[in-house]
């Protein structure tokens, strides 16, 4: 091997040599599958040539009810000081935290969204002797963190749009490190029970690290919540993650956490970006968490909203899958064509053919003038 000092030298050297850059990347990056987000609003606005403002987005189980006022006031404020680097110990997130949920602040690591949580869990647990076993379909984040550090994806299919937890649990070899379970599951909605989720986690053998993903934990009715801190207690190995994406209204400014045993957390503390998650959405955040009315209503709003679409679907005679959460899946047919269909009358849903579900939409529950428009829009597209 040649060792060459200088850009421009490099650069000569690897074309007059024919040396593609693709030859130079890590094998496993060549093969990685790319996540396909939500369509942005502007996006939609430019390719089709609408108004922005009259485009709404259903597709991301985004909170039409936008951030509490609390956490809008609290991120301008934190704006004035953004000279400064944030803490990069979220030292006063993680005591609110500690105090909200009846953990000790060195039970909780707060990341980039939750999604950084997913990879830092990557980051100390994963390689290429590796197993992870979670549902099919599930939050595709899984499958890009376990092909991404070179572990093996151990896909189980769901049972009855639910995680099938009998099977997961044979799926568990030697190799596994980890099992993510979702529940409520993305992109189905769907709940286990808090019984079986914590007898499931009680068989799992002592090499597995179990991972709750409780993205949606707030939309769920309090009867069927399920609390993992027991298990914790008890010191087992599990994690569950949080994010403020959802029923708090703040998923562009990025800021979820996992909470777990004190050793877990310093382990994926380790691994981190010292500063990982900025000043604006620490306070926001915080404030968010002050402003537990706002949550309700939007939780309430999302039961009445999801009533009134499951209403809309039985009317047009879709099938659909009951949820806990505040989106739905419904069988609409050809989901490709109708989200096409619903795209150009500016109603973005998410087509889930990538999740195996081609003649189905995923749509997130908005408030009650986006519910009508979608449910006039979806009429009119299903009915061509
Ligand atoms: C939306 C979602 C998240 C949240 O990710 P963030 O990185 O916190 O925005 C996590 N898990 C699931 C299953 C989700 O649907």
């Amino acid at each position: 091997m040649r060792f060459i000092s200088g850009f421009r030298v490099g650069v000569e050297w690897c074309s007059s040599e024919g040396m593609k850059l693709e030859a130079l990347v890590k094998p496993s990056v060549l093969t990685q599958p790319v996540y396909e987000p939500g369509k942005p609003i502007e996006d939609v606005a430019r390719e089709l040539g609408l108004d922005p403002a009259g485009i709404i987005k259903l597709a991301s189980n985004e909170n039409p009810w936008g951030p509490s006022p609390r956490a809008i006031a609290a991120a301008k404020h934190a704006l004035d000081h953004g000279e400064l680097y944030p803490d990069g110990g979220c030292f006063a997130l993680r005591q609110k935290l500690a105090a909200v949920r009846g953990l000790g602040a060195d039970q909780f690591v707060v990341g980039n969204g939750s999604n950084e949580i997913i990879e830092l869990l990557g980051h100390v647990f994963l390689g290429a002797d590796d197993d992870v076993v979670f549902g099919g379909p599930a939050f595709v984040v899984y499958k890009l963190v376990t092909l991404l550090f070179g572990a093996k994806v151990v896909e189980v299919p769901l049972k009855n749009w639910a995680h099938d937890l009998p099977a997961m649990a044979r799926a568990i070899t030697p190799r596994t490190k980890l099992v993510f379970v979702a529940s409520p599951n993305n992109p189905t909605g769907t709940i286990n029970s808090a019984a079986d989720l914590l007898a499931f986690a009680r068989a799992l053998p002592p090499h597995v690290i179990a991972v709750f993903d409780e993205a949606y934990a707030e939309f769920v009715a309090p009867a069927d919540a399920m609390d993992l801190r027991p298990l914790i207690a008890e010191g087992r190995k599990v994690i569950g993650l949080r994010t403020f994406s959802k029923i708090y209204g703040l998923a562009s400014l990025r800021v979820g956490y996992g909470y777990a045993s004190a050793e877990l957390v310093a382990l994926l503390n380790r691994v981190r970006q010292p500063f990982n998650v900025n000043a604006i959405a620490q306070a926001a955040a915080l404030a968010a968490l002050d402003d537990g009315e706002f949550a309700e209503k939007c939780a309430r709003e999302n039961r009445a909203g999801m009533a009134r679409l499951e209403a809309g679907f039985r009317a047009l005679g879709l099938e659909w899958v009951p949820s806990a959460a505040n989106f739905v899946l419904v069988k609409v047919g050809d989901g490709m064509r109708v989200f096409g269909a619903l795209q150009a009358k500016g109603v973005i849903v998410r087509p889930v053919k990538m999740y195996g579900l081609p003649e189905w939409v995923r749509i997130t529950v908005g408030t009650p003038e986006q519910n009508e428009r979608l449910l006039t829009e979806l009429a009119a597209a299903v009915r061509r």
